[in-house]
């Protein structure tokens, strides 16, 4: 069997909710029989104070390892559960069932070390939501199939860093799920460690899942199902009712990622990315809408920015040298230093005569600033006032197709900024990319977004 033609599809949180929204993600999966991957988080949030399943789970995890009180949390987390099974006319004692699931897990504490125990927690969330969306699809007299991802072989590694990826023996196996009949349903977020043991991916990590079986069964498409029409230009809640993208190339989709956008887990495109399988997302309360299409070349190329976006919490680390650029190994000795620290470099802007290095603020805490500072100054030989640190940085970006190819795209926003009086520290562009990213003290992002949204898409505008 090949799954050519198969589309698979990820519903998130909120998509599964409560009772109303698991009917509706059914009625999609069952609406179109090319729709043969189901893949499902944990129930979300139903009004914006509630809480999602996954972080109950971690407060469970927390409870227990920190020896307090934790059976009323998994009172709370089994009637939520027995709620929903209920609302959607199931017999089973969910509640029950829930319980010993749980308890059964709760039992391993001692026998797993703490992330091990918090992933295995972590991973009931969607374990258990998998279950209850098969009983439900068979008790309306379809035939479906829940595959645990452990047994279908989706195996998950520890990379630098403590970063969680698929090991890519996955994919052979996982392709072996084109000779299922059924309609799978197939728990987002965890697979096993090579160890065996249950290992989450980071937080939203349901959208890679399922890219993974979109690219293992070498599906047609991609479906991501969520609450939102589509892809925006830019966040919604800077600008009311955005422009929305229709399409866009994975690559745009990256750079937006990077810069800010929400919608999609950063590193759920790379497996779909290299099997040239479009992305489309979509969305659950509204399953007639177009959605945004991600793939990799777009039809409806308009010669304009794609999205613009910012991002908060960066520093720049400046090191200023006079003849800095005669100086020889004076980039390698300073990218040497931070790798020393094994600190994450995110854009090296430079002059002749300086250099900054930009890094997110959450990996450079104070202590490590003063052991960085004292590091350089001994390493590039530079005086107190030849290094100075900036923190409170955004990242406001632009991205498009459209830049490396069309003259004075990027002109219209620097004018557009200055004309807003934000003063830029710096900018970032690499060659012939297709995003532009201005640095630029924090309090000023949701103004420039402003400024660059209404320069480009003032025409959108009602
Ligand atoms: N339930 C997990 C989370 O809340 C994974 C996911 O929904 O994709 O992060």
């Amino acid at each position: 069997m090949n799954g050519s033609n198969w589309k698979v599809c990820k519903f998130g949180g909120s998509s599964l909710a409560d009772a109303e929204q698991i009917r509706k993600s059914a009625d999609i999966m069952l609406q179109d029989p090319l729709r043969r991957i189901m893949v499902v988080s944990a129930p979300g949030k139903r009004t914006p104070h509630d809480s999602k399943i996954t972080d109950q789970l971690i407060e469970l995890a927390q409870a227990i390892q920190g020896g307090y009180e934790f059976t009323s949390i998994v009172e709370r987390i089994a009637s939520r559960y027995a709620g929903i099974a209920a609302d959607l006319g199931l017999h089973e004692d969910f509640a029950e069932l829930v319980r010993t699931y749980l308890n059964e897990r709760v039992g391993q504490v001692s026998a797993l070390n703490s992330r091990q125990f918090s992933d295995l927690l972590m991973a009931s969330g969607e374990d258990m939501c998998a279950r209850l969306v098969s009983a439900y699809i068979l008790s309306i007299g379809h035939e479906v199939r829940y595959v645990n991802p452990m047994e279908a072989g989706l195996t998950l590694q520890y990379v630098k860093g403590g970063r969680v990826q698929v090991h890519n023996s996955s994919y052979g196996k996982l392709s072996e799920l084109t000779r299922t009949r059924e309609l799978i349903i197939f728990p987002g977020f965890f697979g096993a460690d090579e160890g065996g043991k249950v290992a989450v991916f980071s937080r939203g990590g349901s959208d890679i899942t399922g890219s993974i079986l979109a690219a293992a069964v070498g599906a047609q498409v991609y479906e991501n199902w969520t609450d939102v029409d589509s892809v925006f230009s830019t966040d919604p809640k800077i600008i009311p009712h955005p422009h929305a993208i229709k399409e866009m190339t994975y690559t745009e989709m990256r750079e937006l990622a990077y810069a800010g956008f929400t919608v999609l887990h950063e590193e759920a495109l790379e497996p779909v990315y290299y099997n040239d399988i479009p992305l489309q997302i979509r969305n659950t309360n509204n399953p007639y809408g177009a959605g945004t299409r991600i793939m990799s070349k777009r039809t409806d190329y308009d010669g304009i920015i794609t999205g613009i976006a910012g991002s908060k919490g960066f520093v720049a680390i400046r090191l200023q040298k006079y003849l800095m650029n005669r100086e020889v190994g004076f980039a390698a000795a300073a990218l040497n230093v931070m790798q020393e620290f094994e600190l994450p470099v995110e854009h090296i802007p430079t002059g002749i005569d300086s250099l900054s290095v930009v890094l997110r603020e959450r990996v450079f805490s104070e202590a490590v600033e003063r052991q960085v500072t004292a590091r350089l100054k001994d390493v590039l030989d530079l005086d107190d006032d030849e290094i100075t640190i900036q923190r409170g940085i955004a990242m406001v970006s632009i991205v498009g197709d459209a830049l490396p190819r069309t003259v004075g795209l990027l002109a219209r926003a620097l004018v557009a900024l200055s004309e807003g009086g934000i003063n830029l520290e710096f900018i970032v562009q690499a060659a012939g990319e297709i995003s532009v990213l201005f640095g630029i003290e924090e309090e000023f992002c949701s103004y420039a977004i402003q400024l660059l949204y209404k320069c480009y898409f003032s025409h959108y505008q009602e």
